[in-house]
């Protein structure tokens, strides 16, 4: 393979490594909020179950405080009864104590129902708390480990533009106004391209035989692919 090519390739793996390290430190933040707006979720759900769990709570006190008037109630009827010097009063008076009675039953069926859905809520809020304690812990891990690799990433990307520094410095002028040029023209970063016997891999348009053949001749040239202009790299060891 022509040296010029060589060169260029390792300016490439180089900027390669360096988009990579750039697209990391770069994702990184974005996956810390993601996390923490998932964990915002989380807390606003418990925050509900909480509310739920609150109200249910309220309800059966509520139920209960309405059943003990009801029993006082009740009694003091039962009195009365005793006391009626009328059929209409005493009728009236039973009505009185069987509504109660009704009542009251209702009221112990409603807070059976709520009682059990209660502890149900409970149960959730108290799962969900403990999940958030884990979650919220597991974020800060993340973000103390987000820190330290991105300072690593960033420490690397300063090596590896020290030495594509040093590289361009020692390549041909022409070789890097070249590689520079073509890797502004390709947005994938391709500046050299595979060839195989007959197709550039880059751009998949066929080389023509009269140019596969010099690229043959003449290994230590550096050629190009005439439809996208990428230099070309052709390893027959491979290619065969
Ligand atoms: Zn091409």
């Amino acid at each position: 393979m022509a040296q010029e090519v060589q060169l260029a390739l390792q300016l490439q793996r180089m900027d390669r490594q360096l988009s990579q390290l750039e697209a990391e430190i770069r994702g990184l933040p974005k996956k810390i909020a993601e996390l923490e707006k998932q964990l915002e979720s989380h807390e606003k759900r418990l925050e509900a179950d909480q509310a739920s769990l609150t109200s249910n709570q309220a309800e059966i006190r509520r139920l209960s405080g309405a059943n003990a008037d009801f029993v006082e109630k009740i009694a003091k009827l039962k009195k009365q009864v005793m006391q009626a010097t009328t059929q209409e009063q005493l009728t009236a008076f039973q009505h009185e104590i069987a509504f109660c009675e009704t009542e009251t039953t209702k009221n112990e069926a409603a807070s059976m129902i709520l009682l059990e859905e209660g502890e149900k809520l409970a149960t959730t809020v108290k799962q969900a708390q403990t999940a958030l304690a884990d979650e919220r812990v597991a974020i800060e891990k993340r973000k103390e480990e987000a820190k330290v690799l991105s300072e690593l990433d960033r420490k690397k990307g300063v090596k590896i533009y020290r030495e594509r520094q040093q590289l361009s410095k020692d390549m041909p002028p022409k070789l890097v106004e070249q590689y520079e040029r073509l890797r502004k023209k390709h947005k994938d970063g391709v500046v050299v391209a595979e060839c195989t016997e007959a197709m550039c891999a880059a751009c998949m348009m066929n080389i023509r035989p009269a140019l596969m053949q010099q690229i043959r001749q003449y290994p230590d040239k550096l050629f190009n692919c005439e439809s996208c202009l990428r230099m070309l790299s052709y390893n027959p060891a491979v290619s065969a």
